[in-house]
């Protein structure tokens, strides 16, 4: 199981941000910058382009949801979609609210402390309820 598998199945904590049956969204915990999310499938893939056509699709839905929400909780210019995956081998899209292009650095990380963090996540989940 990967460590983002047990993040989703609750095995290891998280600050929650959205979820449905498939798909999970969580604060990074090493965020470049505040309410930057990871949203997962909560089946275990490696490589985002070895999902299949539906299973993407329904993933990107999901996360386009998961950033609207983002951006209701946290007001931004707009909210920037990431996928690297070299650190943790189980699919995952970054998603970072931006105003400007410095704030999509990844040599850079904020400190957010976890009173902060539940506050964050805790918005965007009532954002993405709202939907
Ligand atoms: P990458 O695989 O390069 O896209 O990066 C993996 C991301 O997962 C990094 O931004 C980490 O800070 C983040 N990360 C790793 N472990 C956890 C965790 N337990 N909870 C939240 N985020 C994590």
């Amino acid at each position: 199981m990967t460590i983002f598998s047990k993040i989703a199945a609750g095995e290891i904590p998280s600050y929650k941000c959205a979820e449905s049956d498939k798909f999970y969204a969580f604060l990074d915990i090493n965020p470049v910058g505040k309410a930057h999310t990871l949203v997962i499938p909560r089946r275990e893939v490696d490589y985002i382009f070895d999902m299949e056509d539906d299973e993407l699709a329904e993933f990107q839905v999901f996360a386009k949801k998961v950033a609207r929400a983002i951006r209701t909780a946290f007001p931004c210019r707009k909210v920037a979609q990431i996928v690297l995956g070299l650190e943790v081998d189980h699919a995952h899209i970054h998603l970072v609210p931006i105003n400007s292009e410095a704030d999509v650095d990844f040599h850079k990380h904020v400190k957010v402390s976890d009173d902060e963090q539940k506050e964050i996540a805790a918005k965007i989940l009532t954002a993405f309820q709202s939907l």
